[in-house]
């Protein structure tokens, strides 16, 4: 089994300093995207709504991105980190054995403790399913699933920086009060949901006041990331957001004949659900902005979100809405083919405007193709492969990232 204290270990032993990194190395950056849903992006792409994501598609590569059955933030984050299927990997749900999914429930290695120990340096911000924080080479502040104020177990909830308990959010420990100078009392995630008791009856003041309040730490956490891009830069760096998703669950524009609408509460902010999209884009901006012609960028989701198409058995899946938020999309199908991620990728030797059609990539293949543009084998538990399809065959490829 994987153990976070032997990474430590490597980096002391390898003399690597444990922030920082004197040779040069390929530079990749991942921006993730919880819940990217093409049916709701396609028509903005198509409308110029969406000028960044629309550049990096145009000199990058795109499509669908396979994720696992009933996907869930924390299982298909695991899975893209370890390259194993939930079962293997240990992180099979928010809940795992009566508890919340955390760290140490981890049984394969993840991407970033690979990368540490060869020498790359890591940076890591909002990532699901990442708290407590491991020791890496660099840093990493925790994401979705952090514990603290107000988190019963398996629930969603939105600690802040101070609020946090029981494990660490943020490392090295000596980087809360810089982020809390430098930023300010950051929320993890993004905010909880309200349950069908809080809106009843109020239901254009809660989405009005729920949707500022998302808005709020979306701008707080595009902060954070301006900081850490600008104050920390690293050979590897993945930062990741949550508001789209958690919007999508309650306000996807559905239609009458969907199953649950309610005119009240549909009718309050139609464009609720493309308008994350629309902010998601102005980020990526910000994020874009570090991204130089020798940077590999990918942008990835870990699933699509889609309105309820059938009663089942339990519509109320998500633990995160404790069985209270009146939840009109969702993404845990038990097929996961119906709710594709988003797959984007654009860099040295890849393709540009190129669509992968049918299931090319699967959350599998992303740490694979990672490794191999840093030249690090890829270790014999990864299930998933180099994705060589994206890269240019008449130009040099990654040789290993030398
Ligand atoms: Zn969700």
């Amino acid at each position: 089994m994987f153990k976070k204290s032997l990474v430590v270990a490597a980096l002391l032993a390898l003399g690597l300093p444990l922030f920082g990194q004197a040779a040069r190395k390929p530079r990749v950056v991942v921006f993730g995207v919880n819940g990217m849903e093409w049916d709701i992006i396609r028509p903005l792409l198509v409308r110029g709504e969406l000028p960044n994501l629309s550049r990096v598609i145009s000199r990058g590569v795109y499509g669908k991105l396979r994720t696992v059955a009933s996907p869930n933030c924390p299982k298909v984050y695991s899975a893209v980190a370890t390259s194993t299927p939930p079962d293997q990997n240990g992180i099979t749900g928010f809940v795992v054995g009566g508890q919340t999914a955390n760290t140490n429930m981890l049984k394969e290695e993840p991407l970033w403790s690979i990368l540490s120990k060869n020498g790359v340096s890591v940076g890591m911000a909002n990532v699901p399913a990442t708290f407590p924080v491991m020791p890496v080479n660099g840093y990493m502040i925790s994401g979705m699933l952090t514990r603290g104020k107000n988190c019963e177990d398996g629930v969603l909830c939105s600690p802040k920086l101070s609020e946090v308990s029981g494990g660490d959010a943020v490392y090295p420990k000596s980087m809360v009060a810089e982020i809390e100078k430098n930023v300010g009392d950051i929320s993890i995630d993004c905010a909880r949901m309200p349950s069908a008791d809080q809106i009843k009856g109020h239901e254009e003041q809660v989405v009005n006041e729920w949707l500022d309040n998302v808005d709020r730490i979306r701008a707080q956490q595009a902060k954070l990331f301006e900081y850490l891009l600008d104050h920390h830069p690293t050979d590897f760096t993945m930062m990741v957001q949550s508001c789209e998703d958690r919007v999508g669950h309650w306000l996807y524009p559905i239609q009458p004949y969907n199953v649950g609408y309610n005119p009240k509460v549909a009718s309050v902010r139609v464009n609720a659900f493309p308008d994350q999209y629309r902010a998601l884009d102005k980020v990526l901006g910000k994020v874009l902005a570090h991204v130089d012609d020798n940077t590999y960028f990918f942008m990835i989701s870990d699933h699509g979100i889609k309105p309820l198409r059938e009663f089942e058995e339990d519509p109320h899946m998500h633990m995160d809405h404790g069985g209270t938020t009146p939840v009109i999309a969702k993404h845990d199908f038990a097929d996961g083919d119906d709710v594709p991620g988003a797959f984007i990728a654009m860099g040295p030797g890849i393709n540009h405007d190129k669509r992968l059609l049918g299931f090319q990539a699967t959350v599998f293949d992303i740490a694979p193709t990672i490794l191999h543009i840093y030249g690090i084998e890829q270790p014999k538990q990864m299930q998933g492969h180099v994705l060589s399809e994206i890269f240019d065959s008449s130009s040099a490829r990654p040789a290993g990232g030398r």
